[in-house]
């Protein structure tokens, strides 16, 4: 295969992950997303392949069955995780899956600083590595510890089933902690320009053990509700460290793709921190949800809410003109949106207006609400993003709030204070009629109590969210 080909395949790979994003910003375009994004990879692998054998034809064949079987099990390994993966534990999967891409930019710039000529940096029994090169190893390995460590942290705290304590969800802070972080930080980048520059292998070592260490320094005080955030950093992390190992390796298919993670990664971070009303270092800096909890908990136990039944639920709905349905956290844990479905065609059938309000941080992930509703096969006409649809809640007879909280908790709005002030919220609490599900008086993700459950106009009804929209749907027939 000519030079020419392999860059040419490249190319095409290239377009097709920028087709894979593309198709995956929106509901409808997802499925074909994924297929370009798989598509992609596959000529990206091959090609990668076919290189392999251009570049060296004896070095392919002593090495090239190692890298089958790598693809071999890894291959397996991700398609059993992937089929296996409730939608609720994906952040987990994703953090899992960072810390590999993390791991391996590690060891190829530990290959390529050990053994530049099998990796095509220098000619054969040439000279050492070039400066340029070193600090894109520099860079590729200090990212890529640290996307590991980070995420192997960021996995326990999301998972929340591990008792070791950098694995708790909440934000482990001690005194001089970000004093800590930079010292380490400093001297990191004081280690990898001295590689840079001298080309010396000790310090080179010393920065990837320290770097492996500030992955879980920074990550340990953020509180478990940031992690999402945090995990979509840490794949931006990951692309960025592809990128700079690709530039070593001269490999401009690993660039593209590693640029591409590196900046919708970043992008995706954004875009969270926006819809929580959090900046970015505030994120990074920690401590968020660390006294919230207890607090609201205190509170809960002497406050007295209206509740009523399913059969009192099916009768606001089937009496109202106008519904509009929140699902969040709980529904997806529930696993309830096909029950929901069929209770919301029923309620259309007897000409109820129903819509979907989608918060962009409601459930465990961005997009988490529409890929459930989707897998329900609710019309997408029906489904409405937050600033579409919060002018509509004035005039809306009956919401129904269905295992979401903190989307809906009016204290973003009310209470300077509050952790979530200033976060834009569903403003279901403007409703005539507000209907929540959900099986406590337990806090949601943030931890804290919630207004809307104690209005006037608010009923709960308590239970597990597939359990109650199925006896809704009993008492609508
Ligand atoms: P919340 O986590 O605020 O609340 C979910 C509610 O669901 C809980 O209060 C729980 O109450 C209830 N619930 C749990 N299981 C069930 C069940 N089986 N049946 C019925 N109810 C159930 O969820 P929201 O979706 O409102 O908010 C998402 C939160 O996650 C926000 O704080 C957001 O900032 C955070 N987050 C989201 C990210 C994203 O990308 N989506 C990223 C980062 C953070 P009970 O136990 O009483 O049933």
């Amino acid at each position: 295969m000519s030079m020419n080909l392999i860059t040419v395949l490249y190319l095409i790979a290239s377009v097709c992950f920028i087709q894979a994003l593309k198709g995956l910003s929106h509901p409808t375009t997802s499925r074909r997303g994924n297929l370009f994004g798989m598509i992609g990879m596959a000529i990206a692998v091959l090609t990668t392949i076919a290189l392999i054998y251009k570049l060296g034809a004896e070095l392919a064949t002593q090495g090239i069955g190692y890298v089958i079987v790598g693809l071999l099990i890894g291959g397996t390994a991700g398609t059993i995780m992937a089929k296996r993966v409730e939608m609720t534990k994906m952040p987990e999967l994703v953090a899992f899956m960072h810390s590999m891409i993390g791991l391996a930019a590690v060891f190829i710039a530990i290959a390529a600083v050990a053994e530049p000529q099998s990796l095509g940096i220098v000619a054969a029994m040439a000279d050492p590595i070039p400066a340029g090169n070193r600090l894109e190893l520099f860079l590729g390995a200090a990212i890529g510890a640290i996307t590991f460590s980070g995420s192997v942290i960021a996995f326990g705290k999301l998972s929340g089933k591990y008792k070791f304590r950098l694995f708790q969800g909440a934000p482990v802070v001690f005194k001089g902690q970000h004093l800590l972080n930079l010292a380490v930080g400093l001297v990191i980048v004081g280690l990898g320009l001295m590689y840079t520059f001298t080309g010396d292998v000790t310090a080179f070592a010393i920065l990837v053990v320290l770097a492996f260490v500030i992955g879980v320094l920074i990550i340990i005080p953020i509180g478990g509700a940031d992690m999402p955030v945090v995990v979509s950093m840490l794949n931006s992390y990951s692309g960025w460290a592809a990128a700079g190992i690709g530039f070593s390796l001269n490999n401009s298919m690993l660039i593209i793709a590693g640029s591409l993670v590196g900046s919708s990664g970043a992008i995706l971070s954004y875009i969270m921190c926006k819809a929580m009303n959090r900046s970015f270092f505030n994120v990074i800096l920690g401590g968020f949800g660390a006294e919230a909890g207890s607090a609201a908990a205190g509170e809960q136990v002497q406050r007295n809410v209206k509740s009523g039944s399913s059969d009192d639920a099916a009768f606001l709905l089937t009496n109202a003109d106008t519904v509009v349905i929140v699902p969040g956290y709980g529904l997806a844990v529930a696993r309830a949106q096909h029950a929901l479905m069929e209770l919301a065609e029923k309620l259309t059938h007897r000409g109820v207006n129903v819509k979907y309000a989608i918060h962009p941080v409601a459930g465990r992930m961005p997009g988490h609400m529409n890929v459930l509703l989707a897998e329900a096969e609710v019309p997408y006409e029906q489904v409405f993003e937050m600033e579409d649809i919060n002018s509509e809640f004035g005039q809306t007879d009956v919401v129904l709030v269905l295992g979401a909280n903190d989307v809906v908790n009016p204290a973003a709005k009310t209470d300077p204070k509050s952790p979530i002030a200033g976060m834009p919220i569903l403003e279901a609490y403007k409703a005539k009629t507000v209907i929540v599900n959900k099986r406590s008086m337990a806090s949601g993700y943030a931890g804290l109590d919630n207004e809307l459950f104690y209005m006037d106009k608010t009923m709960m009804v308590f239970g597990d969210a597939k359990k109650v929209i199925e006896d809704m749907v009993k008492a609508v027939d």
